[in-house]
């Protein structure tokens, strides 16, 4: 651990040609490539990491959910409902507000079976079998769980793969948002399509603001724009450290906060451009937990960890 390493002060705000450009505040998902990009870099991850199995594992979860993103449109949300929603600064597709699509269980049920059960523990068939029992009323409400946050915990099991599900779903209903139309919440910490809480976030090195940090959100994979240097859960940015490995290659980093004893994970996409936001972030959980021995807690839970 590099203990007292201060975070860079301030965004960047210039680019190469020496225009002065903001960050792009939102950049909405594209479905075809979120699951599968994942699925790659998790792979690629995988091989010869401690948690080789485990990553293994959730690529495979990655593949099919990127199989269940391909078939069935959800329902487009009306358009004067979504400029209603941002004009009260209310995210347009609340993840606990929004009325689901059915369509969002026929993705469920191409992800059950595009699943390669065949390749892992059986606890996965055996909680995929558990799962299609259930009727649609049964699922429908253990979506509701998820998504209000009161999981109970004997249904865990089942629920992970809800929540990929919803995952999928909720990915394909962003990519239908009108981008430009959309603003940032006022609570910056939450995405401003969903509502929920970013899994981990990426400093770009490409694009048209290189150097700017963007959140990525758990459910619906909007990434949103988020100054650099400043606590995702208190604003506060006295108190701000980047801490990593020792000698690692210095792509990931946790931003811990001594306000509010949280920190987030950062990537820096200029130490490896093949980066993504959520297989990093499940192959580095050994920083997770060193920053969490040391007292911080994460600044939100991982959505497929915290019943998985
Ligand atoms: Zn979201
Ligand atoms: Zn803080």
């Amino acid at each position: 651990m590099r203990q007292g390493e201060t975070a860079p002060k301030g965004a960047w705000i210039g680019n190469a040609s020496g225009g002065v450009k903001a960050p792009e505040p939102i950049i909405l998902p594209d479905p075809g490539l979120r699951f599968s990009r994942t699925a790659e870099r998790l792979e690629q991850l995988a091989d010869g990491h401690a948690a080789e199995g485990w990553l293994a594992f959730m690529a495979e979860v990655s593949r099919a959910q990127a199989a269940a993103a391909r078939p069935s449109t959800p329902r487009v949300p009306d358009q004067a409902a979504i400029a209603q929603a941002v004009a009260a600064r209310i995210p347009p597709i609340a993840a606990d507000g929004h009325r689901r699509d059915a369509v969002w269980r026929d993705g469920l049920a191409v992800l059950l079976e595009s699943f390669d059960t065949m390749m892992f523990p059986p606890s996965a068939a055996t909680a995929i079998a558990d799962l299609r029992r259930r009727d649609a009323l049964e699922k429908e409400s253990l979506a509701d769980a998820f998504l209000r946050g009161g999981v109970d915990a004997a249904d865990a099991g089942v629920v992970f793969w809800i929540a990929a599900a919803l995952q999928v779903y909720f990915t394909r209903l962003a990519a239908t948002l009108p981008a430009a139309d959309l603003r940032l919440l006022e609570r910056r910490d939450l995405c401003p399509c969903c509502g929920s809480t970013s899994s981990a976030s990426v400093v770009t090195v490409t694009g048209q603001t290189p150097g700017a940090r963007y959140l990525h959100c758990s459910l619906c994979s909007t990434a949103w724009n988020h100054t650099r240097a400043v606590c995702i859960v208190c604003g506060g940015s006295r108190t701000l450290s980047l801490r990593g490995v020792e000698g690692d290659s210095g792509l990931a980093r946790a931003e811990t906060c001594d306000e509010c004893r949280t920190y987030a994970k950062v990537f820096y996409e200029a130490k490896d451009p093949g980066v993504d936001a959520y297989a990093d972030d499940l192959a580095t959980l050994g920083l997770d937990m060193m920053v969490g021995e040391a007292g911080w807690s994460r600044h939100a839970p991982h959505p497929l960890l915290l019943v998985g």
